[in-house]
């Protein structure tokens, strides 16, 4: 799985970085920052890029599975 944000679309609404804190994290301006290495989501964290992706009110998150 790999997870990507468009940073042209996210606000910082920070949805993402609260419901998926391994994932997702805010940069200095509360702008989403993927967290995990080059966007490789390991097994474990598959079901928190879901939450992520599915909880940005902005859809700015995607998941390749
Ligand atoms: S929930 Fe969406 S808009 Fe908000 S910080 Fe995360 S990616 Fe950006």
């Amino acid at each position: 799985m790999r997870v990507s944000v468009d940073t042209e679309i996210c606000t910082g609404h920070g949805r993402c970085y609260a419901l998926a804190p391994d994932v997702f994290g805010p940069d200095d301006r509360g702008h989403c920052e993927i967290l995990v290495p080059d966007g490789g989501v390991p097994d474990a964290l598959h079901a928190a890029a879901r939450v992520g992706r599915d909880n940005c009110p902005e859809l700015a998150i995607t998941v390749i599975e």
